[in-house]
This record gives C-alpha cells, sequence and structure tokens, in this order.
C-alpha cells in the first residue's frame, strides 16, 4: 500500500489536477493520498496559500476574489458537480484566524480531488491532533488515522492543518503538508510514501551551485539527516520523523516526469560505489576564537565557556580544541542580540588572553555511508580544495565517519562545493 502526497505545483490548475489523478489511478496500491493547495502556474503567479494569508492581513474582501477564482477554474476545467459556495461565504466572513483560512487552500484542494477521483474525503480536523502550545500529538493523530482510515479503501486528505483541543484549526509550519503525508503513511504501515514535487528528487548538490548535478538514487536517513540540515532537501525536516521511525522508505517523484526514476530514503542502504553520497552547506557562521595559555590542565575550562552560551542561548554546531585555543563554530543569527554580552560573560568567566569572533564563515558537509572505512577520502577532499586555494578553516569529522564537515570563508563556499564535486563526481 502506498501513501502519496501531492505538493502544490503539482495542483497549480485544473490540468494538473487531471494529471495527478492520472497518476493515482496508474497504481492500484495508491490508497490514501494527501494533498496540498494550489501552488504557482508559473514564476509571476502567487501560492494560493499566500492569496489565504494576504486576504487575512488585510481583511479587503477584494482580496478574496483570486482565490475563490482559482478553486471555481478548477472545478470547471474538471467538470464535476461540486458547489463550494457555501465553503466560500463562510470562508470570506472576517475575521478568521489565520490559521484557519491559511488552511483552507488545502481543505479546497482535497474537496476537489476527492469529488474528481469519487473517493472519500476525510478531514485533517477529525484525525490530525496538536496539544494547547501547538505541538503535534502524534500518538493520537497516528490512532485517530488509523481507525478513521482502515474501514476506507481509499481516500482523500487535506494536509498542512489539524485541529487544537479547544476546536481551533492549526497548521504546522510552511511546507507541512509533507508532515501530513508521512503521518498518514505512518499511521496505515505503507509500503511506501511517496512525496510527489516538482523536482526529479534530491540531487547531490545545490543545482544553483553546480548545474550538472545528478539526482541521488538512493540516500539513508542518517545521511538525509546530515544534507537536510545543511540546507539540502526538497521534503520539509519534521516529515522525515515519523515515517524513518516505522522505517518506512520515502520515494521523491516528479509528477511532471513520472517515469524518471526519482530519489529513494530508505532505512538502510547497500554500501554504494563512490564513497560520496552528497554535499551540503550553509553561510553564515561565526567562529568563535578563545586563547589563553595552558589550558589543556585546566578542568572545567570549556564548561564554563559552553555555560555562557547556555546562558544566551546561543547553541554551537562545532568545537575544536587545541593546545590553549578552543575554537567555537555558531550560527551569526543566534549571535544577534547578545554578541557583546557574551564576549563579556566569557572574558568573566574564563579569563581569556585573547577572544576573537570572526563573521562570515560557511560550513560543508560531505556526506557518503560510503566514506565508513574506506581510507584517502579525506586526502582527495582536501587535495580537492587545495588544488582550488581554498583554505580550509575548521575540520570536522566524528568516528562514524559518515561526513567531513569543513568551513571556509565564504566567498570560498561555492568555489570549494564545485571542486569538491569536481572531485568525486565528474
Ligand atoms: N500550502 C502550504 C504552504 O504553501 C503547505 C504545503 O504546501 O505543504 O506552505
Amino acid at each position: 500500500m502506498i501513501v502519496a502526497k501531492f505538493g502544490g505545483t503539482s495542483l497549480a490548475d485544473g490540468a494538473r489536477f487531471r494529471h495527478v489523478a492520472e497518476i493515482i489511478r496508474a497504481d492500484p496500491n495508491r490508497r490514501y493520498v494527501v494533498v496540498s493547495a494550489p501552488g504557482k502556474r508559473c514564476d509571476s503567479d502567487i501560492k494560493v496559500t499566500d492569496l489565504l494569508y494576504r486576504f487575512q492581513q488585510s481583511g479587503n474582501q477584494a482580496d478574496f476574489a483570486p482565490i475563490e477564482a482559482r478553486f471555481r477554474e478548477i472545478v470547471e476545467d474538471l467538470g464535476i458537480s461540486l458547489d463550494l459556495s457555501q465553503d466560500f461565504a463562510e470562508m470570506k466572513q472576517l475575521p478568521h484566524n489565520a490559521d484557519y483560512l491559511a488552511s483552507c487552500g488545502e481543505y479546497l484542494s482535497a474537496r476537489i480531488m476527492a469529488a474528481f477521483l469519487d473517493w472519500p474525503f476525510v478531514d485533517a480536523e477529525e484525525c490530525v491532533f496538536f496539544d494547547e502550545q501547538g505541538n503535534l500529538d502524534e500518538v493520537k493523530t497516528r490512532h485517530a488515522l488509523f481507525e478513521k482510515l482502515r474501514r476506507l479503501p481509499h481516500a482523500v486528505l487535506p494536509g498542512y492543518y489539524g485541529v487544537m483541543p479547544d476546536g481551533q484549526i492549526h497548521t504546522f509550519s510552511r511546507g507541512g503538508s509533507d508532515i501530513s503525508g508521512a503521518l498518514v503513511a505512518s499511521a496505515m504501515d505503507a509500503q511506501v510514501y511517496e512525496n510527489w514535487t516538482d523536482v526529479d528528487g534530491m540531487l547531490v548538490t545545490d543545482p544553483r551551485i553546480v548545474p550538472q548535478a545528478a539526482p541521488l538514487r538512493a540516500i539513508t536517513y542518517k545521511e538525509l539527516r546530515e544534507l537536510a540540515y545543511r540546507g539540502a532537501t526538497v521534503l520539509h525536516e519534521d516529515s522525515v520523523l515519523p515515517v524513518r521511525r516505522s522505517g518506512i522508505p520515502i520515494h521523491i517523484l516528479n509528477t511532471f516526469r513520472p517515469q524518471a526514476p526519482g530519489s529513494w530514503i530508505v532505512p538502510r542502504g547497500e554500501k554504494p560505489d563512490g564513497p560520496i553520497t552528497g554535499i551540503a552547506g550553509r553561510k553564515n557562521y561565526t567562529a568563535i576564537q578563545i586563547e589563553r595559555e595552558n589550558t589543556n590542565s585546566m578542568v572545567g575550562y570549556v564548561r564554563r565557556i559552553l555555560s555562557c552560551l547556555e546562558h544566551w542561548n546561543v547553541p554551537f554546531e562545532h568545537l575544536a580544541t587545541g593546545l590553549g585555543s578552543v575554537c567555537l563554530v555558531v550560527p551569526t543569527d543566534a549571535m544577534e542580540n547578545c554578541r557583546e554580552q557574551l564576549k563579556e560573560d566569557i572574558t568573566l568567566a574564563v579569563h581569556p588572553d585573547s577572544i576573537l569572533m570572526e563573521d562570515h564563515l560557511a560550513m560543508i558537509a560531505v556526506v557518503g555511508r560510503g566514506m565508513t572505512g574506506r581510507p584517502g577520502v579525506c586526502a582527495r577532499l582536501f587535495s580537492a580544495l587545495g588544488g582550488s586555494g581554498i583554505s580550509v578553516r575548521v575540520i570536522d569529522q566524528g568516528a562514524g565517519e559518515m561526513n567531513v564537515i569543513v568551513g571556509v570563508a565564504e566567498p570560498d563556499f561555492e568555489p570549494a562545493i564545485r571542486a569538491i564535486h569536481r572531485e568525486f563526481f565528474e
């Protein structure tokens, strides 16, 4: 049994709804379908969800017109007899809270798809639950989804939202229909969670940096976590956990090229031919360098520094120590309002000889399950960077040998990714 989730671009107009219905019908195992709100039809278009937020903010009835028109057009194009006038009337009656209005895109999308397929519509309001703080109640949700769906051979569900204990609609963060799909897949113990989007799957690296980057055929959940953390994913990051825990593979597919093999995210993968699965990275890090003579014999030195970070709620991502020096890599944004205070606190806590905050660092993760136990990977990596005249500022590799993280100056970020790609993939 397959649970299939279709993103907004896949459902941007009537023709695309029809095409998606064809994909659904092409495999009888696709039994439960989760849909997003209609997305952009072309680059200059506006997603329905954005139109809904705009309407909520402006309170201007004229801003509802394009929303209504989008849905009316889709219904007309599909030739179904679905009267949404009541729904539109209710949505137009302001004030509404933002989450309720934002959920309407998915709600209508699912109603239309259900009508077109002639399948039951199951409202997320009845089976996706949040607690008072707005955190997902996963146990209750899984149970409700299972109870609701096990009696139905097929169903269409809206993504992105659920309900709070007081009955108010609540949404996930943007792109959250991926999470809804993952919850359905996990509740129903699907063989596969298909995530249909508008690209051929994940690529080995960012195509804006390496245009010829190839699609990734298979990647393990662990590798995905490493790459996603550095900003390389086509999935909402919170969508991975429910399916990962249930050991369900995710298949990322392209609605516009259904014949393309797509990318598989699997619990465990065979040892691949090459050592590297993917390369990802992010800019905007700061290295905090703290120097003091003879720190290696001082017990509790690093703890005192880390307590200062904890006090100011600054997470650190890497920590390198040497004789007399500690270098912490932190996201620059996290220090936005406490930079000087943090510096002062560290000074008071450990009386360093010097403390330096160096911005504009980029961190690059080179990830691959094929690296484990394979000698020479780091040698190739550093030769590639050295050969391109790139100086490595920070190095981090755990004993797990599944990733090597290198920090470079921001202007070297793109050239470094290109050099690594050349070495391992070209
Ligand atoms: N429609 C919502 C958004 O645009 C949720 C989703 O598509 O996953 O963020």
